[in-house]
């Protein structure tokens, strides 16, 4: 006899129902201990044991730890609970109401990855505490989104422990193991404004920033020079010059100039000795012009990940979906479950390219073939352990 739950369906639906929007800017953000009240609520009933972290410094904000048995190794399931900002004119239906159709389940979070849980659940809901040898662990962290302050603090906290960690993030049902880091950066240059006429009235920050910029460029290629890895569909580590705020007027020598970049870093790279390296070079170029600098990154980089794409969890995903491994080109919480020791993979249904998208959909083939193959890690890695 399998536990109950309220069906695929009404979880999903319950789920989107729930605003959770997680944003950099402060008056789009939201809260998300609804969402894992509600997955606890669910989870109880069938025998896990759950735990609440709240995140300190942001109200109304937490990770779920829910744990099925006890001891050594075991399966992570892991996913978060946020969703990113929406255009709601963009929409064919509300967002937040779940709309089922022949094929797929269209709303907020459907795929990028509230349909997850509901799905780990329904796998889960398969097997009784007393069948497993190894602990089943579902995590539902916050702020993916934005700061991945949810993962970092589990991270930081060395909390929870297992053999293997799933993150279900879309990829079509295909094992990644491997992504880029991602780092953000703003460089602030700032001269003295003056009368256009006589350049020697102030000093143009934009002269400067131009030198920074041929500086960034030199050393995106000495960087696409030295590192290469043919897992990845861009092979290199990017350096993009995202945008540029400066100066107010054509008559005005300009005073101040902001540059925003995003680097993209490989597995292996050491990011922080790049920071440092860019950070020297922007610094030197800075003080020719005389101009001050000052660099600071939008949140903490987000480390590159790359598991062993020989290890068990992904053999098994391998050959449960039929697909071979492969890279992406977009961050997880994959790092910082593999900081904790686990073999981690990213796995999931939905496809990225309805992520972040208005109508976003997840079909009911994928949810369906997910069901199976999870269920079957919960019994290779659980219950014969
Ligand atoms: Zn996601």
């Amino acid at each position: 006899m399998t536990a109950k739950t309220p069906g695929f369906e009404a979880m999903l639906a319950r789920l989107v129902g729930l605003p959770s929007v997680s944003s950099t800017r402060a008056e789009l953000d939201q809260g998300n201990l609804e969402v894992i009240n509600a997955l606890g609520n669910w989870l109880e009933p069938l025998g896990f044991v759950t735990e609440v972290i709240p995140l300190p410094d942001k109200p109304g904000k937490g990770n779920l730890i829910a744990r099925l048995g006890s001891g050594d190794g075991g399966l992570v399931l892991a996913g978060h609970t946020d969703t990113v900002p929406f255009d709601p004119e963009l929409w064919n239906s509300d967002p937040f109401a779940l709309k089922a159709t022949d094929d797929a389940w269209f709303g907020l979070g459907a795929c990028d990855m509230k349909g997850f849980f509901p799905l780990a659940i329904e796998a889960a809901s398969q097997f009784r505490r007393s069948q497993l040898k190894a602990p089943l662990i579902l995590v539902a962290t916050s702020d993916e989104e934005s700061s991945m302050a949810g993962a970092r603090l589990l991270a930081e906290r060395g909390e929870p422990s297992a053999a293997r960690a799933i993150i279900g993030e879309p990829t079509g049902l295909t094992p990644v193991f491997a992504h880029k880091g991602i780092m953000m950066l703003s460089i602030c240059l700032q001269g003295a404004s003056g009368h256009s006429s006589d350049p020697d009235l102030g000093n143009n920050a934009l002269d400067a920033m131009h030198a920074v910029m041929s500086e960034l460029l030199s050393l995106r290629q000495e960087l696409a020079a030295k590192n290469r890895n043919p897992a990845f569909h861009v092979q290199v580590p990017t350096l993009n010059l995202g945008c540029l705020h400066a100066g107010d007027n054509p008559n005005r020598i300009c005073g101040h100039a902001e540059l925003q970049i995003d680097l993209r870093l490989l597995p292996g790279m050491d990011a922080e000795a790049t920071e440092e390296t860019l950070r020297t070079r922007v610094e030197a170029v800075a003080e020719r012009f005389g101009t001050a600098c000052s660099i600071r990154p939008f949140y903490p980089p987000l480390p590159a990940f790359a598991t062993d794409p020989a290890g068990e969890l992904v053999k098994s995903l391998t050959s449960l979906s039929g697909q071979p491994p492969r890279s992406v080109g977009f961050g997880t919480e994959g790092p910082f479950f593999q900081s904790l020791g686990m073999e981690t993979v990213v796995f999931g249904p939905g496809s990225i390219d309805q992520a972040h998208q208005p109508n976003e959909f997840v079909s009911r083939a994928q949810i369906a073939a997910g069901r199976e193959i999870l269920g079957a890690c919960i019994e290779r890695f659980c219950v014969r352990g």
